[in-house]
């Protein structure tokens, strides 16, 4: 057991509300999982990291030991292993050494990643391909490009930023200052002030209240898939990835929003033997539920 457990990959997934460590062995396959509450601010951050990593060697009855993989919301540099903006774990305005505070109370190398960024590379592991696209439909909107195996930052970390492709100059004020930004229309806050709900999940709510023949959210759903459909249409004509993974909060609604989205790209492919023939429809895929996408992704960046 020993020689097998010694390659335990551990990825922590740090989220404004719960941070997600996950065990993984060389085939991917998770041994042990652990969720907690993360608390804000810098050292919150790094407490709450420090917290799920003791469970998880606690869990694995094992000196865990290579390099931890996080990944965290927000502007990452990946060489500094650092972050910054990202308010809603209470980190902004200078960097947060992140990469470096861990490292020291771990006493283990540590690698820093932005988490759609981390979850594109769990997105990849779910598939046979080397070229996978991941949308995370969140309170925003973004991308993860993995292409020949690798993760793509792009030469300033833009790359995959989708949600800020402005597609109506008329549109809602988008908060990059853009207007008419995909985020704007497909994304847990454009729905929430598309569609004000007290129920939780409100995509699910939304998804059922258009099953059941509600007009106005047959509307909002609708346009929340064109939204997604245009994001998983930008990227495939930019870099032709053989598969399209939904993930984020909206992405908990699974099935119907694979069809919904699915439906949007044949209504977008009407009329164009070009776009119909590339079958986008037939790439899109839901990640499972529960399956902690971002964190096995992380785990994955230690190797
Ligand atoms: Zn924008």
């Amino acid at each position: 057991m020993d020689a097998v457990s010694a390659k335990l990959d551990v990825g922590l997934d740090v989220g404004a509300t719960k941070t997600l460590g996950v065990a993984i062995t060389q085939d991917g396959t998770i041994v042990a999982e652990v969720r907690e509450q993360t608390r804000l601010g810098a050292d919150g951050v790094v407490d709450t990291a420090t917290r799920v990593f003791a469970a998880l060697r606690e869990a694995t009855g094992e000196r865990l030991q290579g390099t931890v993989g996080v990944g965290v919301p927000g502007l990452v540099d990946v060489d500094l292993g650092a972050v910054k903006h990202a308010v809603n774990l209470g980190v902004d305005g200078e960097w947060l050494r992140l990469r470096d505070l861990l490292s020291h109370r771990l006493d283990l190398a540590v690698v820093v990643e932005n988490d759609v960024n981390a979850a594109a590379l769990g997105a990849c592991a779910l598939d046979d391909a080397e070229d996978i696209a991941y949308i995370s439909i969140g309170t925003g909107l973004a991308a993860g490009l993995v292409l020949g195996g690798r993760l793509r930052r792009g030469a300033h970390g833009a790359a995959g930023e989708v949600g800020h492709v402005s597609v109506d100059p008329l549109g809602a004020a988008c908060q990059c200052g853009q207007r008419g930004c995909l985020e704007t229309i497909a994304s847990g806050s454009a729905l929430a002030s598309a569609w004000p709900t007290p129920d939780a999940p409100a995509a699910s709510a939304l998804f059922a209240a258009a099953a059941r023949g509600d007009a106005a959210a047959v509307v909002v759903r609708d346009r929340l898939c064109a939204g997604v459909a245009s994001a998983a249409r930008v990227l495939s004509l930019t870099v032709d990835p053989v598969s399209i993974y939904l993930g984020g909060g909206v992405a908990q609604v699974g099935e119907p929003l694979r069809t919904g989205v699915q439906q949007a790209l044949r209504d977008q492919a009407a009329g164009s033997p070009f776009l119909t023939s590339l079958d986008l429809a037939g790439r899109i895929r839901v990640v499972p539920a529960n399956y902690p996408v971002a964190a096995v992704g992380a785990a994955l960046l230690g190797r």
